[in-house]
C-alpha cells in the first residue's frame, strides 16, 4: 500500500481513490505544482489535503467563504487531522492561539481568505514557519472570467515570494472555461504545471424536466413523499421563495428559507437549521448554495426554470456531493422564460450583456424543450462529449404511457384561432369552459362556437393542458403583456398533420425510502451530532450509514470495513453503533453471515454486555445515566433491559425513565401499542406524531414489560 493509500484509509476511511485523486496526489507529492479541474462533489479536498498529512511543514489552503474554512476544518479535526483556520471570526486571543500551536507542530493544515495573506502580521508570523504547499480552493475566484471574481486572490503570487522557500503550489477549481484556467495558470504564476481536467459529468444525478404538471401538487406531493431527506428548492424570487416556504410549512413540512431579503441572522440560522439536518427542506433565491458543502443532499428542486444554464448547472450540482444517487427536478412552465427575460430585462444595463445573457436564457430554454438526452446536451454544452444516450435523464427515461390529445389540442387551438386578438391563458380557459365572467360576456367571447366545449376539464386542469401544449411549442405565448398565439406547428395540428400525444404524468415517487436500521442509524448520529454540537453528517456520512444498514456489521473488524469509518471515527462512535446495529440485527432476526470466529467473539461481546446493563441499572436505578456511563444509545439500553427480562429475569428495583417521555406521550404510545402490538417499531412511530422519538417509543415498551 502506498503512503498516500494507508492515509486515506486510517483517516478518512475509504479504501479507494477517485477518478484522478491518487494521479494527482503522487504529482504533488513530487514537488510539482499542479492545476486541476474537477466538478462538484468530484473529492477535490482530499487532492491537497493528503499530501498536506505527508508533506513535511505546512499547508496554507486559500478558501474563500469563512462558513466553508470552519466546515472544513471541522472535518479534518473530527478525522483527528490538525488543522486551524485564521479569520475574521476568531478573537486576537484566538488567533495567537493557532499561532502558537502552528510553532508547536500541532497543525499541518492551516485555511484562510486571501485578504489575510496582505496582513503585516500574518506575513511575519508565516515566514519563520516551513510551508510545504500553498493550496489554493475555488481557484477560478483569481479570473475576472470566473463568475465570484476576488482581487485579493491576485496578491497569492506576490505573498508567495515571501516565503522562505517555495512552496508547491496547487489549484482547484470547478470552473471549465479555458480564459479561467489560463488566468489561473498565469496570474498564480504556477510553475510548468501539470494540468489535470477530470470529466463535468455527475452520473449520481438523475436530471428531470417536467413540463406541464400543477407545480404546487407536484411540489407538496414530492417533498411529502420524501420528507426524511435533505432537498433544496430553487425559486426565481424572493416572493416566490416566500411563497412556497409557507407552502410547505402549513403542510406540516419542515422547510426553512434563504434570499437576499433576509436579515444576515435569518440566514445564518437557516442556513444552520438545513447544515445541521433541524429542517430537511430549503427553500431559496439563486443567492443561498455557495459556501454549503453539505454532502447529503437528495434532491434539487426548481422551481422556476433558471436563467442560464451555468447556473442551473451549478446548482444542481449540490446534490448528492457524497456520490449517492440523487435526484434533480426542473418544473418547467412557459411563464417561467417571461419572469427570466423581465428579471434580465430590468435588472441589466450594459447592453452588451444583456444580449449574452438573453441568448444564454434561450439556450436554456432551448434545453428544456429538447427532446434528447439532457446530459448530452449540457455536457456538450459545457465542451464535453457524451456518445451514449445516460439513462439517467426524463428523456432517456420517459416512462408513463403516450395519450393521444389531438381533439382536445384542436378545440384549444381553434379556440385562440376564432378570439382573433392575442388572450391570456386565463381567457382562454374561462371562455372554453364556458364562465360566466363578465369581461367575458361584455367582450362577446360567449358567442363563440368554442364557447364551454371543454367543461369537463376543471380550470386548473386545462390550464395544465394549455401551459403543456405551450411547452411543447404548439402554441407561441410570449410579448410585453403575454397572449397565445398560433404557430406553423398550431396550424399542423389544425390541419390534423401532426398528431398531439402526451404522456400521462406518472405518479410522483417516493425515490428515497429508507429501512428501519437506517432511520434509527440516522436518529443516533443526530443525537451524537447535537451533543458535539458538530453537523450529522460529520459523525458519518450518509452513505457510510446506508452501507451499515445493509451490510450490518456487528463487530469492530466488519465496522472499520464500511465506507467512511476511519480509525479515530471507530474509537469515537464504533461502539454506541455496533450496539444499535447488533440490538436490530436481533431484534429482527436478521442472519448475518459470519465466520465462526467473528461468531464466538460477538456472542462474548454480547453477553457481556447486557449483563453488565442492568447491574449498572440496579446501582445507579436512572436509565440515562447507565447510557451515559456506558456510552451507548438509549435504545440500546432499552434493548438490554429487554433481553435481561426475555431470559427469565425480572427487574426488581425501581428504575427511573429521566423524562424520556411524559404522560401525555406515554398514553399516546400505549393507545397505539393495545391496536398494533410492539413487535415493530418503526409502524408504532408511524402512527404517532414526528415529535415522539424511538427512544420514547422504546422507554414506554420498556416500562411496560418491568411493570
Ligand atoms: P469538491 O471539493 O471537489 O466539490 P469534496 O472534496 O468536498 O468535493 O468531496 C465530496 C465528497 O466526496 C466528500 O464527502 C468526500 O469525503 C467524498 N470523497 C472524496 N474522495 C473520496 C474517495 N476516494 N472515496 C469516497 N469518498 C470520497
Ligand atoms: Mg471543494
Ligand atoms: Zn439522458
Amino acid at each position: 500500500m502506498s503512503q498516500a493509500q494507508e492515509v486515506l484509509y486510517r483517516y478518512f476511511g475509504y479504501k479507494t481513490f477517485r477518478n484522478n485523486q491518487e494521479d494527482i496526489i503522487n504529482e504533488i507529492l513530487n514537488k510539482k505544482d499542479v492545476a486541476i479541474i474537477m466538478p462538484t462533489g468530484g473529492g477535490k479536498s482530499l487532492c491537497y489535503q493528503i499530501p498536506a498529512i505527508i508533506l513535511e511543514g505546512i499547508t496554507i489552503v486559500i478558501s474563500p467563504l469563512i462558513s466553508l474554512m470552519k466546515d472544513q476544518v471541522d472535518a479534518l479535526n473530527s478525522l483527528g487531522i490538525g488543522a486551524a483556520y485564521v479569520n475574521s471570526s476568531l478573537s486576537n486571543v484566538e488567533i495567537q492561539e493557532v499561532y502558537y500551536k502552528l510553532k508547536n507542530n500541532e497543525i499541518k493544515l492551516l485555511y484562510v481568505a486571501p485578504e489575510r495573506l496582505e496582513s503585516q502580521e500574518f506575513i511575519a508570523e508565516i515566514g519563520s514557519l516551513e510551508v510545504a504547499q500553498v493550496a489554493i480552493d475555488e481557484a477560478h475566484c483569481i479570473s475576472q472570467w470566473g463568475h465570484d471574481f476576488r482581487s485579493s486572490y491576485k496578491y497569492i503570487s506576490n505573498f508567495i515570494t515571501l516565503l522562505n522557500n517555495r512552496p508547491i503550489v496547487t489549484a482547484f477549481t470547478a470552473t471549465a472555461t479555458k480564459e479561467v484556467r489560463e488566468d489561473i495558470i498565469k496570474l498564480l504564476r504556477l510553475k510548468d504545471p501539470k494540468i489535470f481536467i477530470s470529466g463535468f459529468d455527475r452520473s449520481n444525478l438523475s436530471i428531470i424536466i417536467e413540463k406541464g404538471v400543477n407545480k404546487k401538487r407536484y411540489l407538496l406531493d414530492y417533498v411529502n413523499k420524501n420528507k426524511d431527506v435533505s432537498g433544496i428548492i430553487y425559486a426565481a424570487t424572493r416572493k416566490e421563495v416566500d411563497a412556497v416556504c409557507e407552502m410547505l410549512q402549513e403542510n406540516h413540512i419542515n422547510a426553512t428559507r434563504y434570499h437576499a431579503g433576509l436579515s444576515d441572522e435569518e440566514r445564518k440560522i437557516n442556513q444552520e437549521d438545513f447544515v445541521y439536518d433541524k429542517e430537511n427542506v430549503m427553500v431559496a433565491t439563486n443567492a443561498f448554495g455557495m459556501g454549503i458543502d453539505k454532502p447529503n443532499i437528495r434532491y434539487v428542486i426548481h422551481y422556476n426554470m433558471p436563467k442560464n444554464i451555468e447556473g442551473y448547472y451549478q446548482e444542481i450540482g449540490r446534490a448528492g456531493r457524497d456520490g449517492e444517487k440523487s435526484e434533480c427536478i426542473l418544473l418547467f412552465s412557459p411563464g417561467d422564460v417571461q419572469t427570466q427575460r423581465y428579471i434580465v430585462e430590468t435588472g441589466t444595463v450594459n447592453p452588451d450583456r444583456k444580449l449574452n445573457e438573453l441568448s444564454k436564457l434561450q439556450t436554456m430554454t432551448d434545453l428544456v424543450y429538447s427532446n434528447d438526452c439532457y446530459r448530452r446536451y449540457i455536457l456538450n454544452y459545457f465542451g464535453e462529449e457524451l456518445n451514449e444516450d445516460c439513462n439517467n435523464c426524463s428523456n432517456c427515461n420517459s416512462e408513463g404511457e403516450l395519450v393521444d390529445k389531438t381533439i382536445d389540442a384542436q378545440k384549444v387551438l381553434s379556440c385562440i384561432y376564432k378570439m382573433q386578438r392575442g388572450y391570456g391563458v386565463g381567457v382562454v380557459v374561462d371562455t372554453l369552459r364556458g364562465s360566466q365572467n363578465k369581461k367575458l360576456l361584455e367582450c362577446g367571447l360567449d358567442k363563440l362556437s368554442t364557447y364551454g366545449i371543454m367543461k369537463e376539464y376543471s380550470k386548473d386542469g386545462l390550464k395544465e393542458f394549455i401551459n403543456t401544449l405551450i411547452s411543447h411549442g404548439v402554441i407561441d405565448y410570449g410579448g410585453e403583456f403575454p397572449v397565445l398565439k398560433l404557430n406553423n406547428r398550431s396550424v399542423a395540428v389544425l390541419k390534423g398533420e401532426e398528431k398531439i400525444l402526451f404522456k400521462e404524468i406518472k405518479e410522483v415517487k417516493a425515490s428515497f425510502e429508507e429501512n428501519g436500521l437506517f432511520d434509527m442509524l440516522k436518529a443516533l448520529r443526530r443525537e451524537i451530532a447535537a451533543t458535539e454540537k458538530i453537523p450529522p453528517y460529520l459523525v458519518f456520512g450518509d452513505n457510510s450509514l446506508k452501507e451499515m444498514s445493509t451490510k450490518y456489521p456487528l463487530i469492530k473488524e466488519d465496522f472499520l470495513d464500511i465506507s467512511g469509518v476511519g480509525a479515530l471515527k471507530y474509537q469515537k462512535y464504533g461502539k454506541q453503533f455496533l450496539e444499535l446495529i447488533n440490538t436490530y440485527v436481533e431484534e429482527n432476526n436478521i442472519e448475518v453471515k459470519r465466520s465462526f470466529k467473528k461468531e464466538v467473539k460477538k456472542l462474548q461481546e454480547k453477553k457481556k454486555s447486557y449483563v453488565e446493563t442492568v447491574d449498572m441499572l440496579r446501582e445507579l436505578k436512572s436509565i440515562k445515566k447507565v447510557a451515559q456511563g456506558r456510552e451507548l444509545a438509549l435504545t440500546t439500553i432499552f434493548s438490554h433491559i429487554e433481553q435481561y427480562i426475555s431470559e427469565g429475569n425480572n427487574i426488581d428495583f425501581a428504575v427511573d425513565f429521566d423524562n424520556i417521555f411524559d404522560s401525555e406521550e406515554e398514553s399516546r404510545i400505549l393507545d397505539v401499542i393495545d391496536e398494533i402490538g410492539y413487535n415493530k417499531l418503526k409502524p408504532i412511530k408511524e402512527k404517532l406524531p414526528n415529535s415522539i422519538s424511538y427512544d420514547a417509543i422504546k422507554g414506554v415498551i420498556v416500562k411496560k414489560l418491568i411493570s
